[in-house]
């Protein structure tokens, strides 16, 4: 009996041990860094946004774009003028072959223009969604190449290459060089404003974030905008990000927030006409 019951305990104690090891390599194949983007949802596999999904990245401290904003007026702009009631819809990470053009759809749909800061390595997966989104009137801007956290990087060196590859890819699909810039997660330092300066960009953050990256319904995106939209507010969106994002509620909740905007008395402008600025490095000639 006594055989029987050591034995029973014995077992018992291989069997859990087995179970907990059995649970660890599930849960090290699921958090594995790669599996995330490995999953296939289009034909084309999107780059990947080099410093992560957007929301594993919002709890790093870098300067506030708004504290860079008083420190570099004219350079680094969180919204435009108040005096006007304009407001300018953002949308990043893009171009994107499922979601961007069912953004581009609502926006002809309403006939408002918008401001797309894209990747570079996107749009060179992407040229004619590149020059759909310049042909249907919006606006084309930075948003690097790779999609990297320059503050963590934190190489001015980097910064240049990122940007400049970025705009050379635009180059050749557009056949004009972009002069807005936004960082990717906003985040950037002094030393990356001053050379963005150096490099003639203006830089781009916003005052009203939709928070659709957090996989909002359509009436949650809205109610994150609407009620603190003021004349001047840069709002962003996503129309793209990682593969496993769907920005569908993102296109969806235009059909909210364009309407009772315009309601309220709202002009959609670009970026660069809300803050009066040029858009293209040639217009800043
Ligand atoms: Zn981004």
């Amino acid at each position: 009996m006594k055989r029987l019951f050591v034995f029973l305990c014995t077992l018992l104690v291989v069997l859990s041990a087995f179970g907990a090891w059995g649970t660890g390599a599930w849960a090290e194949q699921d958090t594995e860094p790669e599996w995330w983007w490995k999953k296939d949802k289009t034909v084309q596999e999107q780059p990947p946004l080099k410093g992560g999904p957007e929301k594993d990245m919002r709890d790093l401290t870098p300067v506030n774009n708004n504290v860079l904003a008083e420190q570099y007026p004219g350079i680094v702009f969180v919204r435009g003028p108040g005096d006007a009631n304009r407001v300018a819809l953002t949308f990043d990470d893009g171009p994107d072959p499922d979601y961007t053009p069912l953004i581009l759809d609502v926006l002809k749909e309403y006939d408002v223009p918008a401001t797309f800061f894209l990747m570079g390595a996107r749009a060179a997966m992407n040229p004619e969604l590149t020059k759909r989104i310049d042909s249907e009137g919006h606006e084309i801007a930075n948003h690097t190449y790779w999609h990297p956290d320059l503050v963590e990087e934190g190489e001015v060196d980097i910064l240049v290459e990122e940007v400049n590859r970025t705009e050379d890819t635009l180059a050749d699909i557009l056949g004009y060089r972009t002069r807005l810039f936004r960082a990717p997660y906003g985040f950037l330092y002094e030393e990356l404003v001053e050379e963005l300066d150096n490099l003639n960009y203006s830089v781009i953050a916003w005052d009203v974030d939709s928070l659709d990256w957090e996989d909002l319904t359509p009436e949650e995106i809205s109610e994150n905008v609407l009620p603190i939209v003021v004349p001047g507010s840069i709002i962003l969106m996503h129309d793209g990000g990682s593969p496993e994002t769907d920005r569908t509620q993102t296109a969806e909740s235009l059909r909210i927030i364009i309407p009772e905007l315009q309601e309220q008395g709202y002009e959609f402008v670009t970026v660069s006409e809300l803050l009066n600025i040029p858009a293209t490095m040639e217009e800043a000639q």
